[in-house]
């Protein structure tokens, strides 16, 4: 077999041959299958028409251990929302071409790949990018990716805690996405007591900075430390919530929403599901374990008895208690 010896400059006789290699790019570690051939005049390995696959399976590797968007989830964005390539990638204030760049195998930086998860989880956050940049794009694309947008937010079956958070977001007008976490977590404890039912079926998990619904987050997590304000987009939604939850979900934000996040978080930290969860773990170790929902219940009844909590107004007593527990932890904390 020919094939052009990169060493030796010319085409020459060679084998083909493959084995697995370690090699190291940015302190990522990458083991795969090397494949290439050896020239029969100066034993260089080369791999001429073997460089695309060399770089393709690289990349693959590196976004697979950084967790990087793989061009099938692109390509379910472009699916999902209806837009091109090229205007997805005006949209987010990328080059014209990058989409498609991603598309054939390069990757995205990790920011960039975050963004793109985001988009794909919520149609919510695409909207917001795609009305912030409709001048970059044709009034055509712009109308056509709309409706489809909007026909996703109207028909697609969101969950119940999609909705309630969604619902937070509406009533509190400015709200961080470890707020809302937190705001779940009491309006799960207290739905027992007051709606004779759990207001969702979800349970959090265990995370160093408190319970976390993980479906949530991955909706949010775009935003991080950042204001989420879609008042706009949800002036007008319907959020398929019972007279009676809404009631409730309005006492629970009138009195867990006035603290912050990180307010919040110490707060959720002294509850019993939190700690019974990461029992064994020190405050800083990664943890996904699943808080029981007969431990919320179980602690929630009794600090309702342990409040004397009969209507929801009552909760008050407890959230006061939270705070100066908890606010000493905070000032600890950020020191
Ligand atoms: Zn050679």
């Amino acid at each position: 077999m020919k094939k052009f010896c990169d060493k030796c400059l010319k085409e020459v006789e060679c084998t083909y041959n493959e084995k697995y290699i370690d090699i190291s790019i940015d302190n990522n570690k990458i083991n795969y299958l090397k494949k290439y051939y050896i020239c029969s005049e100066c034993n260089n390995e080369f791999l001429d028409d073997l460089y695309d696959y060399d770089v393709e399976i690289v990349n693959k590797k590196l976004r697979e251990l950084n967790n990087i968007i793989t061009i099938d989830e692109i390509e379910e964005i472009i699916r999902k929302y209806n837009i091109g390539k090229k205007p997805l990638s005006l949209l987010l204030g990328l080059g014209e071409v990058n989409i498609i760049r991603y598309l054939n195998g390069a990757n995205p930086t990790k920011e960039i790949s975050d963004l793109l998860k985001n988009i794909l989880n919520n149609p919510f956050l695409y909207e917001l990018y795609l009305r912030a940049n409709k001048d970059k794009i044709t009034e055509i694309a712009y109308k056509k990716s709309l409706g489809k947008t909007k026909q996703l937010e109207l028909n697609s079956k969101q969950s119940k805690l999609y909705n309630v958070s969604l619902y937070i977001i509406n009533k509190l007008e400015e709200v961080d996405p470890l707020s809302i976490q937190k705001l779940l977590y009491f309006a799960d404890g207290f739905s027992n007591k007051f709606l004779g039912k759990d207001l969702f079926s979800d349970l959090p998990e265990a995370w160093i900075y408190g319970p976390v619904y993980k479906e949530i987050y991955d909706c949010f997590s775009y935003y991080k430390g950042n204001t989420i304000n879609y008042n706009e987009l949800l002036s007008n939604r319907e959020y398929n919530l019972e007279d009676e939850e809404i009631e409730y979900l309005n006492n629970i934000i009138k009195t867990f929403g006035c603290y912050s996040g990180s307010l919040l978080r110490e707060m959720t930290h002294i509850t019993n599901p939190w700690i019974n969860a990461r029992i064994g773990l020190n405050e800083y170790k990664y943890s996904d374990r699943v808080i029981s929902k007969e431990d919320i219940n179980l602690y929630f009844d009794k600090i309702c008895q342990e409040y004397n909590i009969t209507c929801q107004d009552d909760i008050i007593n407890y959230s006061n208690d939270l705070f100066i527990q908890s606010k000493d932890n905070l000032f600890r904390d950020n020191n």
